[in-house]
């Protein structure tokens, strides 16, 4: 039988830090592979910024990563919670759940690699497809391998993919501020609104009222109407502008 005072203590280390299109939890996807076009990039740290490191990684097309839940600490946790897919009514065990609330606040997810780049003296792994918020520590990166990876016949309780039945529209505003920041930053973020508003972002004891929310998506302020299931994206301005 292990006995706990011959568990060691351990000290991790956060390897990369990670840029995100998501500058603020609200929006996130609440797993990784739901917006496609959700883009990112982990700055590798030193003394794992050393390209010999990843040799081989871009055979993978899907990396793991491991990474803390940084900005769930000061919240604490829980034994039990209400997870989204149950309309937030039932609780569940925290260990049946991916809540960000737990003992040692670590999250998984499975992101699509894009590369290497090396900039300003500093290595980078383009990934998109993540569900992180900008700045989170990653601890350890795996590459994701099909073969035992991906499980047949696993069963997934109460989670259970969601249809999107979200209907987005822009006002004419919006869709224009979203054509000049693409042209001058070559991002899609009219795709990106789009893809993370058909995921509901809205906590599930509001979905039936009527209002506005705004979220941050790069430097950008999203503000929209929320009618049931029907979506009007408002305006799109750069932060700290009214
Ligand atoms: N795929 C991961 C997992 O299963 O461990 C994360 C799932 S968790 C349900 C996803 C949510 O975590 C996102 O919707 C976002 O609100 C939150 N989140 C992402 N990065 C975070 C961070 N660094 N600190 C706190 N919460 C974070």
């Amino acid at each position: 039988m292990v006995k706990r005072e011959s568990i060691v203590e351990y000290k991790v280390e956060p390897i990369g830090l990670i840029h995100s299109c998501y500058r603020e939890k609200f929006g996130i996807p609440r797993q990784p592979g739901l917006v496609k076009s959700a883009q990112g990039a982990i700055e590798v740290l030193p003394p794992c910024d050393r390209e010999e490191m990843f040799k081989e990684l871009d055979s993978f097309s899907h990396i793991w990563l491991q990474f803390l839940f940084h900005e769930a600490v000061s919240d604490g946790w829980r034994p039990t919670v209400r997870p989204p897919w149950l309309g937030g009514q039932k609780r569940v065990g925290l260990f049946a759940s991916r809540s960000p609330h737990r003992p040692n606040f670590l999250g998984l997810s499975v992101v699509r690699y894009r590369g290497l780049r090396k900039e300003k003296g500093k290595l980078f792994l383009d990934i998109s497809e993540l569900d992180l918020l900008d700045g989170t520590p990653i601890l350890d990166i795996k590459p994701y391998v099909p073969y035992s990876d991906r499980l047949e016949g696993a069963t997934s309780g109460f989670v259970q993919f969601a249809e999107k039945q979200v209907v987005v529209t822009f006002a004419s505003e919006a869709e224009s501020a979203c054509q000049q920041y693409q042209k001058i930053s070559g991002r899609d973020l009219k795709t990106l609104i789009r893809e993370v508003l058909e995921q509901d972002p809205r906590p599930a004891s509001q979905r039936h009222k009527q209002r506005e929310y705004g979220m941050l998506l790069w430097e950008m302020n999203v503000r929209w109407l929320a009618e049931e299931n029907s979506f009007t994206v408002l305006s799109v301005q750069e932060e700290g502008r009214d």
